[in-house]
């Protein structure tokens, strides 16, 4: 079986599943955040009763990330939803945005975007906040009402997207009938080349195989490449598996995953046991391709989809308005490093927004110095506006008040993960996705640019 395979059979307690099989699955984990969480909680009420109680209070995580730091009281609204759905319930893990249990969510426009407007336990963007806060662990089934709830594949375990109905049964029953994917192997064999991030390798993937390519089929990702990644790097793969149309993305566990995981738990006292599978020897796929992944070079997708793909270093005739670094997929520490090592003592030339995906993501920018210099001060002495208000922020558009939004029609260059029409804001707008590199070169320059040409 492959690894999907092996961890459905075992979560439905089968000795083995087959692509195709409708199986009940127990849950582990399930996530959601303030857009659908209040959906999620309604059903539950709605088809368990008012009063009812959910089936395992330390398997529910609930991170309020997306809209967050906008004037829209709705918005505002939604999160003491969340709070009082957990002071109800009594659930141990809720990343608030503020410290008051008893208290309201409201944010204060008038002390602008870039200053921290958060209490102590908040987490920013659910998917980055997973890890971090201790849980994904290898080997476990993690359903989320979002749909790159597949960056946690990255840690070898099952993960994918859900609806608010299905959330809000799993609410109530902590179970979820799932028809078994087929599975898709993607072998990395190689080194990526200077100038060549993890980003890359998913843009030129799902390029190859289109938008839709991997339809409700598991990517697994397999070989020396993908071992030789940090979990940085696979969580960005495992990210975009739902931009190929994948149900899900998944890396075998190994030592680096388990150290990462071991830390992070030891760090926030979550549940410590846990149990991966392992790769079989005989595994069955619907589609097996290797991929060289020092042949890569740094690749776009262009409007209007991810799988639009295009070579950085052909594109130079795209002249840009606007470019933005942030989210799961784009706004992690290694990201914004590498970001910063483009533009470290040069100046960008185009409206440039940095969203770090969490706290920690903000700390680390802060607490990292090149020579005097933190890299926090180092990307705004560029020129680079960046914001303190970890979150989800323009990657998928929000509110006419959220930071960074495209709210006139423009080109930017993006290194979130999605690009249909109006993702960001405005549906005129053009979004071209690419690596930290790409955007910060393309930031200097103005225009559609090869990183190479700044790293020499
Ligand atoms: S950062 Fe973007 S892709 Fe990630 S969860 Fe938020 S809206 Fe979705």
């Amino acid at each position: 079986m492959t690894l999907t395979e092996k961890l459905l059979a075992r979560a439905s307690g089968k000795s083995a599943v087959r692509p195709g099989d409708n199986v009940w699955v127990n849950v582990d984990v399930l996530l959601t955040h303030d857009v659908c969480g209040p959906g999620t909680i309604g059903v539950f009420k709605r088809e368990f009763g008012q009063n009812a109680k959910v089936w395992d209070r330390d398997k529910i995580v609930i991170i309020p990330d997306h809209y967050i730091f906008t004037a829209d009281s709705l918005s505002n609204r939604n999160v003491d939803i969340l709070r009082d759905f957990v002071r109800e319930q009594g659930l141990p893990y809720f990343y608030d945005v503020i410290d008051e249990p008893e208290g309201h969510w409201k944010f204060d426009a008038s002390r602008g975007q870039l200053k921290r407007q958060y209490g102590s336990g908040f987490a920013g963007v659910c998917h980055t906040a997973l890890p971090r806060k201790g849980h994904t662990r290898p080997g476990e089934i993690l359903f989320g009402t979002d749909s790159h709830t597949c960056m946690a594949g990255a840690f070898g375990l099952f993960a994918t997207g859900i609806g608010n109905t299905d959330a809000g049964f799993i609410l109530g029953t902590g179970k979820l009938l799932i028809k078994v994917p087929e599975t898709m192997r993607f072998y990395l064999e190689g080194e990526m080349q200077p100038g060549v991030m993890a980003k890359d390798v998913i843009l030129h993937v799902i390029g190859d195989i289109g938008f839709d390519g991997a339809t409700y089929r598991a990517m697994q990702w397999e070989g020396p490449g993908a071992r030789g990644m940090d979990m940085d790097d696979r969580m960005t793969i495992a990210n975009m598996a739902i931009e190929a149309g994948g149900k899900n993305g998944i890396f075998p566990a190994d030592q680096k995953t388990f150290d990462y995981v071991d830390e992070r738990i030891a760090a926030n006292g979550t549940k410590s046991q846990y149990e991966p599978v392992d790769l079989d020897r005989e595994q069955s796929f619907v589609f097996d391709r290797t991929y060289d992944v020092s042949k890569l070079e740094p690749t776009v997708a262009m409007h209007p989809d991810p799988g639009n793909r295009a070579l950085a270093k052909d594109l130079g005739n795209i002249s840009l308005d606007r470019a933005y670094i942030g989210s799961c997929t784009g706004g992690k520490t290694t990201d914004f490093l590498a970001f910063a090592e483009i533009v470290r003592g040069k100046s960008v030339k185009i409206d440039t927004f940095g969203v770090p995906a969490t706290p920690d993501v903000v700390a680390e920018l802060k607490n990292t110095r090149w020579d005097e210099h933190s890299v926090w001060d180092i990307l705004t002495d560029a020129g680079v506006t960046m914001t303190e208000n970890a979150s989800c922020a323009a990657c998928l558009g929000g509110p006419v008040d959220t930071f960074g939004r495209l709210n006139t029609p423009m080109n930017c260059i993006s290194a979130t993960n999605r690009n249909f029409p109006g993702r960001m804001g405005s549906k005129e707008s053009h979004v071209y996705l690419a690596s930290p590199y790409t955007v910060a070169a393309s930031a200097l320059a103005g225009r559609i640019t090869d990183p190479r040409e700044y790293l020499g």
